[in-house]
């Protein structure tokens, strides 16, 4: 590329990430996936370091997120709120340990590796204490007041926790990073897409959709949480490291991550981003790495920071999830609740280790947002266990065969029409007897959360409907083994564990039946409102609109909906049909919790916690704890320099698990 080409690439980057900042950091509504992002701020880096001569002080690659919106006032950080440089593979992270070590003059160099949370950047300021300001990153010195919406995060301490040998610093300032778990985002997209409203491309955009809103009261609906991991100006106590810092906040009752490890090998580090890596579906919020830290804060403050980000900092960024693919056709799939929903069915590309063969495309408003055709080459994000997407169209891959696409006006299972409420997005087929409602209607009945039938799938489902043998939940409780054996590939024992597991679910709580009726906009919790206010069914079907409306949480919309679900004669047959079959509500939930039964013992110190919040954390799950030493012990936990009780555990042949097995045991059964 010669040197005047070279210049209107730049430009031409630099404009096209001013706009991508724009839309992602101001309006939360992202149009390219981050992958494309990076690299085309990778190739602008790389210019710009080839030709300096066209450097800018205004170039994004100089500049921190984006300037405050207007609507909120304003906060100057005391110290700026940096990005991070970023590596993406273990090259360059052995280039950033060289740079350290050179810089620094020394070989010895402890590293702390945190999980990179796909969040948002707060600073939240103490004073004496008490939590008194919060605000985002902005452009890293000047962010927005958003301390009214961060007072609802209810894992943000209001009030620091004051403990023996920890002082209360005259001014502490937390950095830490505001997120949506995935199944709180996934419930939120669920809910607007119940309502028509737009939905949130991934947690990170909903989670600062969320908390930039200039009503607290959204805020506080919107489940956000938070995990702390920096800090900014500290008067009154001084740190020696980074580890000892993040557990000083976890003494003054901040929430710190508990994947974060100390480490002095790069081997090793590897070893455990391998391991994060591989677990990352299975954490209950999206992480897009993790980032390294030199943990000594003297060395941090000789190492200072260059434009945009701390030489004491590397982020270690895991691979995109996404593939570039074809579009082969969109089909129609129907919900139980009569939704419309296109899928497009995609030429199958390994996405992350999995194959992908389908990805949704929510309604059609977002299918002609994004401006995609039948015959499109795509590009496909697979981001933790999100459904796969289709992002963006490569629009300059069209060959003129493309097909535009359009939602059928006919039910493609039943035939039936299908309308389009005014103010949605979504259309639905509106004929109760449709197939396709009555299969999605009875696999949620079953579901996990509902009536939890072991061994009822949607597979057996689609059989019992075609062949006619259920028409409603309520069939189920009447079907015969003769049935059951009359389908594919059922033999005598899975008909007998399938009418055992149907006998049982006759014993779930009220909130469990309610919701496994699939009353539009009744979902687990206020479920869990209905049946502690009404206590029986029968009472429920006849609650007039007033009564409902007199809970808190419901309003005329959920309060309207279960009143005519309850109008409808052909639902009170179905639940009559279902009582007369023996079904009955146990009034306390199972409170089984997932370590019930279990004992556990802890010996030796741990390195991210105290014994104590071990304790509480598995006592938190149903589990025992206990300190004299028994065969009736299920798990020994092992920190450093364990005493005689492990001896003692080792002769009684007990199970032992070190400090990292013992974390991802507890990470494994609860939800941040
Ligand atoms: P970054 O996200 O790459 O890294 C810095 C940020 O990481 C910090 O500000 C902090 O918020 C976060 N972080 C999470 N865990 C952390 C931890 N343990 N310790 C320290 N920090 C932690 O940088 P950025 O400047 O916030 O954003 C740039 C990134 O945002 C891009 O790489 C891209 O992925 C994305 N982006 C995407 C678009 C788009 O259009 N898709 C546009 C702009 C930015």
């Amino acid at each position: 590329m010669d040197r005047g080409a070279a210049q209107k690439r730049i430009e031409e980057l630099r404009r096209e990430i001013e706009y991508h900042n724009y839309r992602y950091y101001v309006l939360d509504d992202p149009v390219i996936s981050d992958h494309e992002y990076d690299k085309m701020m990778r190739e602008l880096i790389e210019l710009e370091g080839k030709y300096p001569e066209f450097f800018s002080p205004n170039s994004p690659t100089q500049r921190i997120g984006a300037s405050p919106l207007e609507e909120f006032s304003t906060i100057n950080h005391r110290i700026p709120m940096l990005s991070l440089a970023n590596a993406m593979s273990f090259e360059e992270v052995m280039d950033f340990d060289k740079r350290v070590k050179k810089l620094l003059n020394t070989d010895e160099i402890e590293y702390v590796m945190e999980l990179k949370i796909d969040g948002l950047a707060v600073e939240l300021v103490y004073e004496k204490g008490e939590f008194v300001l919060g605000s985002t990153r902005g452009d890293g010195y000047v962010g927005e007041d958003i301390t009214q919406n961060l007072r609802t995060i209810r894992s943000i301490p209001m009030k620091l926790i004051k403990t023996e040998n920890l002082p209360i610093p005259e001014i502490l300032e937390v950095r830490g990073e505001v997120y949506m778990g995935k199944k709180e985002f996934h419930e939120l997209n669920r809910e607007r897409e119940l309502t028509g409203e737009p939905l949130f491309a991934n947690p990170r955009n909903a989670a600062s959709g969320s908390v930039r809103q200039l009503d607290p009261k959204i805020t506080a609906k919107r489940k956000l949480n938070i995990f702390c991991y920096a800090m900014g100006e500290v008067r009154g106590i001084t740190f020696g490291s980074h580890m000892e810092f993040l557990s000083s906040l976890k003494a003054w009752g901040f929430r710190v991550n508990p994947y974060t490890r100390l480490f002095n090998k790069l081997e090793e580090m590897f070893n455990y981003y391998n391991y994060l890596r591989g677990i990352r579906d299975e954490i209950p919020y999206e992480i897009d790495g993790t980032v390294i830290k030199v943990n000594n804060l003297k060395y941090q403050s000789i190492l200072g920071a260059v434009s945009r980000s701390p030489r004491w900092a590397i982020a270690f960024k895991f691979e995109a999830q996404e593939e570039t693919t074809v579009i082969e056709d969109i089909e129609v799939g129907v919900g139980r609740t009569g939704a419309l929903t296109p899928v497009a069915i995609l030429r199958p590309v390994l996405i992350g280790g999995v194959e992908v063969s389908r990805a949704t495309l929510h309604n059609e408003d977002e299918i002609a947002r994004k401006g995609i055709m039948i015959g499109d080459t795509v590009v496909v994000s697979r981001a933790g266990d999100v459904i796969p997407e289709v992002v963006r169209v490569i629009k300059e891959k069209r060959t003129g065969n493309e097909r535009p696409f359009v939602m059928p006006e006919k039910c493609p299972v039943c035939n039936e029409n299908v309308v389009r409420p005014e103010g949605e997005a979504i259309r639905r087929c509106i004929n109760i007897n449709c197939p396709a409602q009555i299969k999605g209607s009875i696999e949620h009945f079953a579901s996990k959360r509902a009536m939890d039938i072991e061994g009822l799938g949607e597979k057996l489902i689609e059989q019992l409907v075609d062949r006619g043998l259920i028409r409603d939940v309520s069939d189920l409780y009447y079907l015969k083994k003769e049935d059951l054996l009359s389908l594919e590939r059922i033999a005598d024992k899975s008909a007998q564990n399938i009418l055992d597991a149907i006998e049982k679910s006759k014993r779930r709580s009220l909130a469990r039946f309610i919701y496994a009726l699939g009353i539009r906009h009744v979902g687990e919790h206020i479920s869990g409102l209905l049946a502690d206010k009404f206590r029986d069914i029968k009472r429920l079907s006849t609650a007039k609109e007033e009564e409902l409306l007199g809970i808190k949480e419901i309003g005329p919309e959920v309060s309207s909906s279960i009143v005519s679900f309850f109008r409808d004669k052909k639902n009170l047959e179905t639940i009559e049909r279902m009582l007369k079959a023996g079904v009955t509500f146990e009034t306390k939930e199972e409170t089984r919790k997932p370590l019930s039964g279990l004992t556990f013992i802890f010996t030796g110190s741990l390195k991210s916690m105290t014994r104590d919040e071990a304790r509480t954390k598995v006592e938190a799950l149903g589990a025992k704890t206990t300190s004299s030493i028994s065969k009736n012990i299920d798990y020994v936990v092992v920190g450093e320099e364990a005493g005689s009780k492990l001896d003692k555990a080792k002769k009684l042949g007990l199970k032992t698990i070190d400090e990292e097995a013992f974390i991802q045991l507890i990470n494994r059964h609860q939800q941040f």
